[in-house]
């Protein structure tokens, strides 16, 4: 078993959830729209999903559709509120890559997007989002809806988003948050953050993969984005997937009886500690603001990222790097980029991220190759480099 060290990117399903993942597909196998009792059975899956996400956030279950993860969720978001709410969409710079795929579509297509910068912490500001709105209304035009993202799932930055929630509350421009990265980590709490659209997706924090869910409140302008019946009252057509909405409802309630963010941050912590005290020019990004307890994204100036990432892969450790590769360049984070990072020093990041199962072995012996391997990469990067 490698040091897993890539929480963000995805979680191992919980012992819990994989148990009601198989119980689902044995036992309640009938399509959950269908009238019968077996259909009944399998539909009360569904509706359990929408009690426990209600209970875990402050909200009203009704209110919950279920989605095929977090990307469809975005974009039943977006699409939803654009086509009952025409104008233009105001975001920022710092989005995960579904959100930045579905506003680049829509710009491709004719329509305006309007994108705030980040501060070098990593956030967004709720006054440059409002200044924005201001500008656009002041010229003549109208706001369709603000999407945001809550936390990032590169630097783990978190924004100001109650700020903002309430502003736009008192406005009716309806507010879309990505909180993917917050359930389980940070508090959700939707009636002290009350935006009018939330998205999660359930692998982040335990539960299977490809399912999701938006929360829309009621009173938000928006169409349904998937049409095929009448499933979850008509807001998204589609064969409601009940055995990933039985392993989300298990992720929620092993994830609230857990309630592990607090030793993650501990441990973190403790990891970034020690690896200043052996490469004390590594940067760590977004350490002055508050961040996801489980986060750490770190810069050590002289190496390549990719090649860092490749000699841990090696060893046994799984971590991500914070340059993707795009038709065949490496293109270093525009999250780093907006935050106003040096290329060369985006170049050289990886993102370590921590979660359940996580064990101060794995982070000691992360150190312990950090510490052994860095010096030898930066050796050969000057050597590559030499006449
Ligand atoms: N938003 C954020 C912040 C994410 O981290 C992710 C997943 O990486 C997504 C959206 C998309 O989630 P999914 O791939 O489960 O649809």
């Amino acid at each position: 078993m490698p040091h897993y060290l890539d929480h963000n990117a995805t979680s191992p399903p919980h012992p819990d959830v994989v148990d009601a993942v198989c119980a689902a597909m044995r036992d309640d196998f009938a399509n959950a729209s269908s009238i019968h009792a077996p259909g009944r059975g399998a539909a009360r899956h569904l509706e359990d999903a929408r009690a426990e996400l209600a209970g875990w956030t402050r909200t009203r279950a009704a209110d919950w559709i279920l989605t095929g993860g977090a990307t469809e969720s975005i974009h039943a978001a977006i699409l939803g509120v654009r086509r009952a709410r025409p104008g233009t969409v105001v975001s920022s710079a710092g989005e995960h890559s579904a959100t930045l795929g579905i506003l680049g579509q829509i710009e491709a297509e004719g329509g305006s997007v309007v994108r705030v910068g980040l501060d070098p912490q990593g956030r967004w500001s709720a006054d440059e989002v409002l200044e924005e709105i201001g500008r656009i209304e002041g010229s003549g035009g109208r706001v369709s809806l603000v999407s945001l993202l809550w936390a990032s799932n590169e630097t783990g930055a978190v924004s100001d988003v109650a700020a903002v929630a309430h502003a736009l509350r008192g406005r009716r421009i309806p507010l879309h948050l990505d909180a993917v990265q917050c359930f389980g980590r940070i508090r959700v709490d939707l009636e002290q953050v009350p935006a009018a659209l939330v998205s999660l997706s359930a692998h982040k924090f335990g539960g299977p993969k490809g399912i999701g869910a938006l929360h829309l409140r009621p009173g938000t302008p928006w169409r349904p984005w998937m049409h095929g019946g009448s499933q979850e009252r008509g807001r998204r057509g589609g064969t409601p997937n009940v055995p990933g909405a039985a392993g989300l409802a298990a992720a929620i309630r092993a994830a609230r009886r857990e309630d592990l963010a607090g030793q993650w941050e501990r441990l973190r912590e403790s990891f970034e500690a020690r690896v200043l005290a052996v490469l004390p020019d590594t940067v760590i990004h977004a350490r002055g603001a508050q961040r996801l307890p489980n986060t750490s994204f770190l810069s050590f100036p002289g190496i390549d990222g990719e090649c860092l990432l490749v000699r841990l892969d090696n060893l046994g450790f799984a971590v991500s790097a914070g340059s993707a590769c795009t038709s065949g360049r490496t293109e270093p984070s525009h999250v780093l980029r907006a935050m106003g990072v040096r290329d060369d020093l985006a170049h050289a990041s990886v993102r370590v991220s921590i979660g359940r199962g996580t064990h101060g072995d794995d982070l000691d012996a992360l150190v312990a190759a950090l510490e052994r391997e860095i010096p030898g990469l930066r050796l050969g990067r000057t050597q590559r480099q030499a006449p």
